[in-house]
């Protein structure tokens, strides 16, 4: 084989005049034999490019697999959703799921089905982050929904004074007034979320399509007026409520395949009712039985009615603090608490 491509090397080296002045001196015999070599290296330059056809075109055949896969890898969702989870946990995603490696040259994807609505709002997606992380320590997370209100600047002036961040999922006011207090809710380091654009739970709900709409509006309301593209949200209600049993899992799987991440609650104050209760009694609700856990997200009302919320928000936050928790503002990061646990803890 090796002597084989030696001949052939020599024959490329020969210049077309050399070959001619070679083929007048030889005899017959020598002539024959040249003919046979020459026709071996043309049999051996035409297998070359067939060879090179062949790969060219398996290259463009893996290039296409590999384009159908990514767009597949596009279309699944970015985690599994944090949900009611199965048995051994949720956190890890299924052994059985995609291989993350090449598939098998030839083999056939099927096409994914995809709802018409993961093609809204094409720029609507969440900035990549780590997921499900769970901070050393005990941790409580203040949480404040509806705002901005009046009550934000005396909110916002309370955690300034006790050093800690907090998270605020708002809701639309239309008012420049309200746009500065989200703007003040940011420029102070704390975490703002998107609640809702109407808090209207019968639109919201009434199809992911007007689910994503409203997410939508609230999500630019926010982005314009504060520069911030908010990252994480409350769903209204909680994640499942009396307006949404049909499609909350829909809604929830098209909110994480975009990459935001919704937290509920495992301690409330309860001021969101119509006769609000003391402050006293916000405070013991807040606390109540508190040593049960290491993670605990607040739940209160950031709105213009429930000064009793500010009222007590002092003796909420001293009251985590002499338990040894630490007071933390929600990030995407951050191990979501999802209403849907039987026994949230
Ligand atoms: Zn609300």
């Amino acid at each position: 084989m090796e002597q084989f491509i030696g001949t052939e090397r020599e024959e490329a080296k020969e210049t077309p005049q050399g070959v001619g002045l070679g083929a007048l001196r030889s005899g017959g015999k020598r002539a024959a034999g040249r003919k046979g070599v020459r026709f071996s290296v043309l049999l051996l330059l035409i297998l070359a490019l067939a060879g090179a056809c062949l790969s060219a075109y398996l290259g463009a055949e893996l290039g296409r697999v590999r384009n159908e896969l990514l767009l597949l890898r596009q279309s699944e969702p970015a985690e599994p959703p944090d949900e009611p989870l199965p048995p051994g946990g949720g956190e890890e995603p299924p052994a059985g799921g995609p291989a993350a490696g090449d598939p098998s040259p030839g083999e056939v994807l099927p096409e994914p089905e995809r709802p018409a609505y993961q093609d809204l709002y094409p720029e609507l997606y969440a900035q990549p982050h780590e997921w499900n992380s769970v901070p050393e320590g005990k941790t409580a997370y203040l949480t404040f929904d509806d705002g901005p209100s009046a009550r934000t600047p005396e909110v916002l002036e309370i955690l300034e004074r006790y050093g800690i961040k907090g998270t605020f999922f708002v809701v639309n006011q239309g008012t420049e007034q309200s746009r500065q207090w989200m703007r003040d809710i940011v420029a102070a380091g704390h975490t703002i979320g998107v609640h809702s654009y109407t808090h209207d739970y019968e639109t919201v709900y009434s199809s992911v399509e007007a689910y994503l709409d409203d997410f939508a509006q609230m999500y630019d309301e926010i982005l314009e007026a504060t520069g911030v593209a908010p990252q994480i949200f409350r769903f209204p209600g909680g994640s499942i409520n009396a307006y949404n049993g049909q499609i909350y899992q829909e809604i929830v799987s098209e909110m994480t395949r975009r990459g935001f991440v919704y937290y509920d609650w495992n301690r409330m104050t309860g001021d969101a009712v119509r006769r609000t209760p003391s402050a006293a009694v916000l405070a013991k609700n807040a606390l109540s039985d508190i040593r049960a856990t290491d993670r605990i997200i607040l739940l209160a009302h950031d709105s213009k009615r429930y000064t009793n919320m500010v009222a007590a928000l002092p003796d909420i936050i001293e009251g985590y603090q002499a338990a040894g928790f630490t007071l933390e503002a929600l990030t995407p990061e951050v191990k979501p608490i999802v209403y849907a646990y039987p026994n949230p803890k």
